[in-house]
């Protein structure tokens, strides 16, 4: 967690995109792992939050093969400091997903991590993640009781996810293991915003490391958009909003003493909506300026967005940073196409031109 901070300190400190590519491009050369892979292995979900819009779709293979896997893993693993294993969906529906976390370590990826719901986490699970060393397990989450859980997050069950954290915790717990840390994902919505306690209580309970509360990113096919309009903390009068964020400050104080963290964006500490789209920034506040646009991108010169399919993009936001698939397509050509794509954004020519990726920053409390 700690070098995660120190490489995040770095590129924010460098501050301009010419010079991170230009420090991005000498760690390749000298052969230093830097590259961030996000790696979907299926493309399916096993509950509907009311505030996703990662919908299924339709692919030759619900799967990535087990063979597919670990083709692709070799390839990359060489540069890559960090693999998620998962991007839009939920990874433990895959067979044998253990294994797929297993290679990833064997191959000598230092950060391996895995964004999950927990329903699905199980016993063998939890063995493979203390025996291999995971470094990290995101839990996403929301709702800190029952009843908005089950509203928020429709199809989990919140007494299996808290039963299968509690396995989790005894686990870390009986052979000393730090590893995997706990990051819960949580949305600011205005129903986890008025359970602080209750968040209180089941950090400290499962013993969770940190809690990175996230905006939501207003689309327009979230899968129930009147649920998310009610749950805007936007919406509140200034004297609520005020309120609601002394109340996260001295949580986090509380927290703090225990060694636990909240991260919380800037933007809402000086009350902004992140511009993630002109339109939807102007939707919710009307007349405000979409600020912090991203002109010149230097994200294409570090990351991978893999889906199920093999399918490489080197910009998780513009259809144009895809490069080919790692399966099919030469690596030479991948290359060069790769290649031409950074070139694009760097001089701030991608499609996306709302585009705020890494501008909207994040604060720890
Ligand atoms: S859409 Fe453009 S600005 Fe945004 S991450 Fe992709 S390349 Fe960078």
């Amino acid at each position: 967690m700690q070098s995660l901070k120190l490489w995040k300190n770095l590129y924010d400190k460098l501050g301009n995109d010419y010079l991170r590519s230009t420090a991005l491009t000498a760690a390749d050369v000298l052969g230093i792992k830097k590259d961030i892979i996000r790696l979907d292995t299926n493309c399916r979900c096993n509950i509907r939050c009311i505030m996703c819009n990662s919908k299924p779709y339709k692919s030759q293979t619900p799967y990535m093969e087990f063979r597919d896997y670990k083709k692709i893993i070799d390839l990359y693993s060489p540069t890559t400091r960090m693999l998620y294993l998962s991007c839009a969906f939920e990874p433990l529906i895959t067979p044998d997903f253990p294994e797929y976390l297993k290679y990833a370590k064997t191959k000598g990826i230092p950060h391996v991590s895995f964004c999950t719901n927990g329903l699905l986490l199980n016993e063998s699970l939890v063995k493979t993640l203390i025996e291999y060393g995971i470094d990290e397990m995101i839990l996403s989450f929301n709702g800190f009781c029952k009843k908005d859980y089950h509203r928020i997050m429709p199809g989990s069950d919140f007494d299996k996810v808290c039963r299968n954290l509690k396995l989790l915790s005894d686990a870390k717990l009986k052979y000393h293991s730090e590893k995997p840390k706990i990051r819960m994902n949580t949305m600011l919505l205005k129903s986890n915003l008025s359970h602080m306690n209750d968040m209180y209580k089941m950090i400290q309970h499962f013993d969770i490391d940190l809690v990175q509360f996230r905006t939501l990113m207003l689309h327009e096919d979230l899968n129930n958009p009147d649920e998310v309009q009610n749950e805007l903390p936007e919406n509140q009068s200034f004297m609520e909003y005020k309120k609601m964020l002394n109340s996260i400050k001295s949580t986090a104080n509380r927290l703090r003493r225990n060694g636990k963290k909240i991260i919380l964006p800037d933007s809402v500490l000086n009350r902004q909506t992140p511009a993630f789209s002109m339109e939807a920034a102007a939707e919710f506040h009307p007349g405000q300026k979409a600020e912090n646009i991203k002109k010149h991108c230097s994200v294409p010169f570090f990351s991978y967005w893999i889906d199920c399919e093999g399918n490489v993009k080197v910009c998780g936001y513009d259809e144009k940073g895809l490069i080919g698939n790692a399966l099919t397509d030469s690596p030479v050509l991948m290359n060069q196409k790769k290649y031409h794509f950074r070139k694009q954004a760097l001089r701030g020519k991608c499609a996306n031109q709302n585009c705020t990726i890494n501008v909207d920053k994040s604060r720890i409390l």
